[in-house]
């Protein structure tokens, strides 16, 4: 389906089915080794709009990474709200937590994920569930409290990692920012902010 503009930001009015055939295409088409398209994918929320909206430090780099990425799906019902007042559209959700799952269950051990966030030994504690549950190889895990010093090493780490998937989940502007800065560096066919997706997962 065509790209639509909400308030200056782009939205792809993807259900989740389609959605997840879009990146479930990503992962399969990128080779196993050797340079690895990569694609960024944003789950658009009311609290974006309004962080970019209110201005502050990193407000035009999350305006453009959300700008750049391949695919913008509703998160929630706020987004889906706002598309039908304001554009006079139905955009179906594709939840952050709905297209995590739902790539580890197609996928299972063909799946190699990289747990990026959150505090000390949840990413950990995310990843393991993740592997108990769908069976997904577990590529690496960092926590998401590192200083700016630390961006390089942690993007040579994914990179080293071969992960198919990688789920940043540092808070919102925080990841995309971080997505859309390492995209050519990390080589991972696609990088998705998560937010609190590995808090829920770790449970
Ligand atoms: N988080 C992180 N590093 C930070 C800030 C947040 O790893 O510097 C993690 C936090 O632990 C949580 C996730 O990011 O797992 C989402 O955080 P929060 O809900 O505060 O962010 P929001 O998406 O609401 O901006």
């Amino acid at each position: 389906p065509e790209r639509l503009e909400l308030l200056g930001f782009p939205l792809d009015p993807v259900s989740l089915e389609t959605a997840l055939d879009l990146l479930s295409g990503w992962i399969t088409a990128a080779p196993a080794s050797g340079a690895r398209t990569p694609h960024t994918v944003v789950t658009l929320n009311p609290e974006f709009i309004m962080q970019c909206r209110a201005g502050g430090p990193l407000t035009s780099e999350f305006a453009q990474a959300i700008g750049k990425a391949d695919l913008v799906t509703a998160d929630g019902v706020g987004i889906v709200w706002a598309a039908r007042q304001l554009l006079n559209t139905e955009v179906p959700r594709a939840p952050g937590f709905d297209l995590t799952v739902g790539l580890m269950k197609r996928h299972g051990a063909e799946l190699s994920v990289f747990f990026l966030g959150a505090k000390p030994g949840v990413a950990e504690a995310a990843a393991q569930k993740a592997h108990e549950q769908y069976g997904v190889r577990v590529a690496g895990v960092h926590n998401g409290y590192f200083g700016p010093d630390d961006d390089l090493r942690v993007a040579e780490l994914v990179r080293d990692s071969g992960a198919d998937l990688l789920l940043t989940a540092m808070g919102a502007a925080r990841q995309e920012i971080f997505n859309e800065y390492w995209r050519e560096v990390l080589n991972v066919p696609v990088m998705m902010g998560v937010g609190g997706v590995l808090d829920v997962l770790a449970g």
